[in-house]
């Protein structure tokens, strides 16, 4: 745990105990602060109070002499409209800020040169930063991992010169870190997204900027410029003088990282170095996961890692669960689990990946339906409709791709493993990527992609990839 000592005898409001939220307190009271902490859920204030927090409703308390609010991401800071919380502090003037501010506060005290590493993006965040950690982990250096991706940034280890902080921040986390300064910040790209929480792409876009836009000088700012907001960013940014290291996936670069042809480059004045390829490494597959590498590999030079190290890093990646995991193979077989694809956008990065699919989707629909991926349909053996969505999307593949109503995921799987055995192709692929949420039949996509993995160890002949 990091303890929070900025706050040391001071009052601090908290709203949101759910995950970070609880760490938020502990650390506070750690450092020494008075903290008074609520949220709507009647479960999470009785757990905060076993956990020694005091609690009460803020709605009720004195809030004159409160220094700051600190507020869970998932708390409405401007959009639709600013939490009750919010108008409290802000009519008494107290500060409202989230836990990643605490931690940069924190850290300036301690050790305000550690590579600490702030990934952000509409896309790709939770991938990138496994990635980056993984690269460090393998070069031997000591690095922890959070924000965002799980782990509350306030229970790793204490800010340390030689101790990496690789954190993975939302544009709620951002919005409430006004003074977000990383020594490498990650932006790897902006499209249309939780535009209910933040009004306006331009907006969104802007708060994402302040991530890359805050590193420390001496640091680098790493912009993905393959959309039109990113790299209308990075030239503000250098604008201002500062460095930018701008990656793309699309075209070369005179000066950044580019990828072309899975290998990943570094051009700087002159010189083009080749620093890593990324054929052949399963969990890197696809241009959305070049992109996600290139930023990895552009954060990691700027840490100090060799190309030759960062290759062997990129090679040893395991991937992340949901996300194209490749969970087994029965002979030529492969089965893949891209559970996390909730929406037709996230599976198109999948089906671009394989030639020969049997495809397993369907779910809570999402608008639009999976037209838009009507370009993958030919490489489409056949489709397996799950939940929901079933009807929809048969009505779509009509006469263009050969599907069964399966209904469920046991159902699919089991047709799926029989169908693609029996096709004598050389590479099938049996693909769980839904396009659809999961909450018609599963908690969360966790659940769906856990329960595929589980069905598909399951069948006979079945071996685990390493
Ligand atoms: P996030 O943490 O931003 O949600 P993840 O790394 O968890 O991102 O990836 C979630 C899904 O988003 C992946 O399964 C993939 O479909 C898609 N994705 C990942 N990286 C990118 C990228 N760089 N560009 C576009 N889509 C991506």
């Amino acid at each position: 745990m990091i303890p929070v000592t900025g706050f040391a005898g001071k009052k601090v409001a908290l709203f949101g105990l759910g995950g970070s939220g609880l760490a938020s307190a502990q650390a506070l009271a750690a450092g020494g602060a008075d903290v008074i902490a609520f949220d709507d859920s009647a479960a999470s204030i009785d757990k905060a109070r076993a956990a020694g927090i005091a609690t009460a409703d803020l709605r009720r308390i004195d809030w004159s002499d409160i220094a700051a609010l600190l507020l869970a991401p998932g708390v409405p800071l401007t959009h639709p409209a600013p939490h009750w919380s919010v108008e409290l502090a802000r009519r008494a003037g107290a500060e409202v800020i989230g836990d990643v501010e605490l931690f940069c506060r924190e850290r300036r005290r301690l050790a305000p040169n550690s590579p600490f590493v702030a990934i952000t993006g509409t896309n790709g965040k939770s991938t990138t930063t496994a990635l980056i950690h993984h690269l460090l982990v393998s070069a031997g250096r000591s690095a922890d991992l959070g924000g965002n991706i799980g782990t509350a940034v306030l229970t790793l280890k204490p800010p340390r010169a030689d101790h990496a902080h690789v954190v993975e921040c939302s544009s709620y986390q951002i919005d409430l870190a006004p003074t977000l300064d990383p020594r490498v910040g990650v932006l790897i790209n902006v499209s249309e997204d939780h535009l209910d929480r933040h009004g306006t792409l331009a907006y969104y876009a802007s708060i994402k900027e302040r991530l890359v836009a805050g590193a420390q000088e001496d640091g680098a700012a790493v912009v993905g410029v393959d959309d039109e907001w990113c790299a209308a960013a990075a030239e503000r940014i250098a604008a201002k003088g500062r460095a930018v290291i701008r990656i793309s996936v699309r075209k070369r670069l005179p000066e950044g990282i580019y990828a072309q042809n899975g290998e990943i480059f570094h051009a700087s004045g002159a010189n083009t170095q080749s620093i890593a390829r990324l054929d052949n490494i399963g969990s890197l597959r696809g241009l959305h996961n070049a992109q996600n590498a290139a930023c990895a590999v552009a954060a990691t030079l700027a840490l100090g890692l060799d190309a030759a190290t960062i290759q062997k890093g990129l090679r040893s990646f395991p991937g992340l669960a949901h996300r194209m995991e490749q969970v087994g193979r029965k002979g030529p077989v492969l089965f893949v689990n891209d559970s996390k694809a909730t929406n037709a956008d996230s599976s198109a990065q999948a089906l671009a990946c394989f030639n020969d699919m049997f495809w397993i989707a369907g779910g809570k629909p999402k608008t639009g339906g999976i037209a838009s991926l009507a370009g993958f349909f030919p490489r489409i053996r056949k489709a397996y409709l799950i939940g929901e969505a079933a009807e929809d999307f048969a009505r779509t593949l009509d006469g263009k791709v050969a599907y069964e109503m399966a209904g469920t995921l046991e159902r699919a799987v089991a047709l799926a493993a029989r169908d693609s055995g029996a096709s004598g192709l050389n590479e099938p692929v049996v693909l769980l990527s839904p396009a659809c949420a999961s909450f018609d039949q599963y908690r969360n996509f966790e659940v769906r992609g856990d329960r595929f993995r589980e069905l598909v160890l399951a069948l006979p002949g079945v071996e685990t990839i390493k």
